[in-house]
């Protein structure tokens, strides 16, 4: 086959591979479009705890990828790549089968390092795919049930606890999710919430250190004590092994013990190793080992692979490890791609960060909008979770997990824990009720009293647009 005509090749179908597959398919790109990808399902992460909380469900944030491809011209291939040949424009997967491209894109994000602790590999459950959400999700369902069946206290106690490695973002808001959930679960078989027990363990004093979420630090610890189990934090541990049954730490010059049922991993995360092998000199690689890209997210030496997401950076103007970043690069990857077989040259890229999301709580979140202000509690949830639906990678998709979550939200049907939060009085629901009333009502009138305005700041957040889909403006 002649060079130009062979086909363009993503390695990966996470954010930024999906994105670029999906946006090249729309703009009618003329050349045969591959997606490489090991798994069937597409993991939207950062709503893998609505997926380990039944808050959402597997089809809505964990779809078959022949579902989001269906219709558009992206071929689909399920199969891990094994080897990646730069200077002779080829990748071999697992089942021997060989592609060769025209123009590569490396999109293979990173994977979870336990930075050599010993058993951690063993007993600590990772978290960052659907799969490893629904696995994490019925090993504790199942300590649950082995804890009701258990006499002993001691030992009950120790089925109910869960250590989360890290306090980043991941570690914070898996453990607020699991301080409101437990107590549910444990209820609906009769047992005492008050024997659960959530330990947040972390390595420094500080949480989300270094992370794009630190100005969210007051918040985040407030709401880990507020929930209806309050998270207890273990700090300055340094962890030195993960046993079957517990965590071994370092604190102070001590060797300590944590007995713990369940210990959940967020604590790193490691470029691809495939990337290692690649023929790029160190000074092309940061210190993680991740690619540096042109401004135009190409390799500088072979500027017919672009590369992109949690595996490149660009080391000018470095942005950090998101979803919101990566599925930004993909369309503008898909761009630079059709110009590149037009025979124009590529361009810059630019990166509008959109505030920052996280969850704290069952139906409790923050959004934080431009740095300056922060809306917490149901309303931050509401825009929270508006604003990832609204990325969902297919708009069909899209439109039928949107309306099926607002109407879920208005009429909380479907809800697997709405009907029996722990505490939860009718006074309660009263008040919840009104308040999500105004809520939804708050931004209809905004709307109509003012388009333009309402508009613009509420742009990035998608709830715009989810409101014309479902109300559409007069
Ligand atoms: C729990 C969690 C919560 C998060 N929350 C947020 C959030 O709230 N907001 C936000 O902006 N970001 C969030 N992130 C970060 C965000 O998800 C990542 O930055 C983003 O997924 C990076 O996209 P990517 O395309 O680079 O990599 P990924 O999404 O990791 O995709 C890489 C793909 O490559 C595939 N792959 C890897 N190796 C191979 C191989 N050898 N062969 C074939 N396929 C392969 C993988 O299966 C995967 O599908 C979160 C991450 C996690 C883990």
């Amino acid at each position: 086959m002649q060079q130009a005509s062979r086909p363009t090749v993503i390695l990966g179908g996470g954010f930024a591979g999906l994105f670029t597959a999906l946006h090249l398919s729309h703009q009618n790109y003329s050349y045969p479009i591959i997606l490489i990808e090991q798994r069937d399902r597409f993991s939207f992460k950062p709503l893998l705890y609505e997926l380990l909380s039944g808050e959402l469900h597997s089809e809505q944030v964990y779809p078959r990828y022949k579902e989001l491809l269906a219709g558009s011209s992206v071929i689909f291939v399920q199969d891990t790549v094994q080897s990646i040949d730069l200077n002779q424009h080829r990748v071999t997967v697992a089942s021997g089968e060989i592609f060769d491209y025209s123009n590569l894109v490396l999109t293979l994000g990173g994977k979870t390092t336990y930075f050599d602790t010993p058993g951690a590999a063993e007993y600590a459950m990772p978290f960052t795919s659907g799969a490893e959400a629904i696995a994490l999700r019925k090993h504790l369902r199942h300590r649950l049930h082995q804890a009701i069946q258990t006499p002993d206290i001691q030992h009950r106690r120790l089925l109910l606890s869960v250590a989360i490695i890290g306090a980043g973002p991941a570690g914070i808001e898996l453990a607020c999710t699991l301080a409101d959930l437990l107590p549910i679960w444990y209820d609906e078989l009769g047992g005492d919430a008050d024997e659960i027990r959530i330990v947040l363990v972390n390595r420094s004093q500080t949480i989300l250190k270094g992370d794009v979420n630190s100005h969210l630090r007051c918040t985040a610890e407030r709401a880990l004590r507020r929930r209806v189990i309050p998270v207890d934090f273990l700090f300055d541990a340094a962890v030195t092994e993960i046993q079957a049954d517990g965590v071994e730490y370092q604190q102070n010059g001590q060797t300590q013990l944590l007995q713990a049922g369940t210990i959940a991993w967020t604590a790193g995360t490691a470029p691809n190793p495939l990337l290692m092998e690649l023929p790029i000199l160190a000074q092309r690689r940061d210190k993680r080992g991740r690619l540096i890209v042109t401004p135009t997210l190409q390799l500088p030496d072979f500027p017919e692979v672009f590369a992109a997401g949690d595996c490149a950076i660009d080391s000018d103007n470095p942005q950090p490890p998101t979803a919101q970043v990566a599925y930004q690069q993909g369309k503008a990857i898909a761009h630079n791609l059709k110009r590149t077989r037009e025979d124009k040259p590529t361009v810059p890229m630019e990166i509008q960060m959109r505030g920052t999301l996280m969850k704290l709580g069952l139906n409790e979140g923050v959004a934080n909008l431009f740095n300056k202000v922060q809306i917490k509690g149901q309303p931050g949830h509401f825009i929270r979770e508006a604003t990832y639906l609204q990325l969902l990678p297919n708009s069909a998709h899209n439109r039928k997990v949107t309306t099926e979550w607002l109407s879920d939200e208005l009429f909380q049907r479907d809800r697997p824990f709405s009907h029996m939060q722990l505490g939860q009085t009718p006074l309660l629901s009263g008040v919840a009720a009104i308040a999500a009333g105004i809520i939804l009502a708050t931004p209809l009138i905004w709307r109509a009293a003012q388009p333009t305005q309402f508009q613009q700041n509420l742009s990035w957040t998608g709830i715009p647009a989810l409101l014309n889909q479902l109300a559409p403006p007069r």
